[in-house]
């Protein structure tokens, strides 16, 4: 399939955008007519983290004239082993900050739009509606669904893609002309059931991988050239080097783009469409939760109980809150771990951040452990409250 240009050309190129794209220019393919629409292109990149720093870095080489960044994080130190766009001397500061002076070094000529906040129910369409192409690197599925739902909405065409340790994967969604995400994910996975990057890891230079086939999707449309990933999802194997794709149709009883739609506006809230944890999790957690600093009053107050760390041990390794036993959540899902609980102390679970370990003690409750705890922020609560000293990550 191949599709129409996606921007009509600009007038001209400038004496210096001739001898800065020279080797654009030669390819027949692109030419001086494909420049010129690079130019008048304005592309919004919704994230500028693993995906979105080469994504960043190649559309504004490339000659994209206006590129915005939405992104209300700062940047952190774990960032850097993937996030190229920043360095060690932007820890602290804004991403988007940081990732438009790396883009304003690479192309000045390029226009950079800075968005510094969170992408919302209430902004998502006015932000969408200033720029042709969206190009999604966001790492949750909350977000991915509003950038789905606000892209269909608005007739716009978005590059998706996502990563986790060593898979890939990306396609382009663009309802006019073939099936959005939905028709590929009709419902959210189960809360819990897919770690993100920061539960299960990322090999860095996959962000290369999969953040170069969206920037290669993004000019094929916006130039008209090649057969856009429309309708085919790319899924890359980094470990076994395989690139293989898959052939996705619009489904016809899809809620959004479908023949009869039932979802017209956005929804009110992503985040319960998604559900960060389950139903059961959120009511066991409701009144037994404590905080790190009960924890660690607990221990100092000699109070008898076990304290169990339920991450992985690549986690438990990094950092982890002394006197805790590692019984990872895959053993409560598989129900090995409750054997290993003792009858007369009390149950103390924690996690990362509280989600899993929410998840944990429904099934430590269940199993009639009545009086058992976890700790809300997990360990990195820990190290922000009871012991700075520990690294994060
Ligand atoms: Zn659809």
């Amino acid at each position: 399939m191949s599709l129409p240009p996606l921007v009509e050309p600009a007038a001209e190129l400038t004496v210096d955008e001739v001898r800065r794209y020279s080797r654009h220019l030669i390819i027949p393919d692109v030419g001086m007519a494909g420049q010129k629409r690079l130019k008048n292109a304005k592309v919004l990149c919704v994230g500028a983290g693993g995906l979105g720093s080469p994504a960043l870095m190649y559309l504004a080489a490339a000659g994209v004239g206006t590129l915005g960044i939405i992104d209300f994080d700062v940047v952190d130190e774990s960032n850097l082993q993937r996030q190229i766009i920043h360095g060690q001397s932007d820890v602290g500061r804004p991403k988007a900050e940081s990732a438009a002076a790396t883009v304003r070094e690479i192309n000045p000529l390029v226009d950079v739009v800075i968005h510094n906040t969170a992408l919302t129910t209430e902004n998502v369409m006015e932000i969408f509606s200033g720029y042709d192409l969206i190009v999604d690197g966001t790492d949750n599925f909350a977000t991915r669904y509003m950038v789905n739902d606000a892209a269909v909405l608005l007739g716009k065409p978005y590059v998706w893609g996502s990563i986790y340790r060593f898979d890939g994967q990306a396609s382009v969604f663009w309802a006019e002309h073939g099936p959005c995400y939905r028709c590929l994910y009709p419902e959210p996975p189960p809360p819990g059931m897919v770690p993100s990057c920061a539960e299960g890891g990322v090999l860095g230079v996959l962000c290369a991988s999969i953040g170069s086939i969206q920037v290669n999707e993004a000019i094929k449309l916006l130039t008209g050239i090649g057969d856009p990933l429309v309708g085919r999802l790319m899924i890359y194997d980094a470990l076994e080097m395989k690139y293989r794709d898959v052939k996705v149709r619009k489904d016809p009883e899809c809620v959004l783009c479908g023949k009869n739609p039932t979802v017209t506006e956005l929804l009110e809230d992503y985040e319960a469409f998604c559900g960060t944890i389950s139903d059961e999790a959120a009511e066991a957690a409701s009144g037994s939760t404590i905080t790190a600093q009960e924890l660690k009053a607990m221990q100092d107050g000699g109070e008898d109980i076990f304290l169990i760390d339920v991450r992985e041990q690549n986690e438990y390794e990094i950092v982890s809150i002394p006197g805790a036993t590692l019984i990872p959540k895959g053993e409560f899902l598989n129900g090995s771990a409750l054997e290993k609980l003792p009858q007369d102390k009390r149950i103390v679970l924690h996690c990362k951040s509280g989600a899993r370990s929410a998840e944990a003690l429904a099934i430590v409750k269940n199993a009639g452990f009545s009086d058992a705890v976890h700790v809300g922020g997990g360990v990195l609560s820990w190290v922000k409250t009871v012991d700075p000293s520990l690294p994060s990550y």
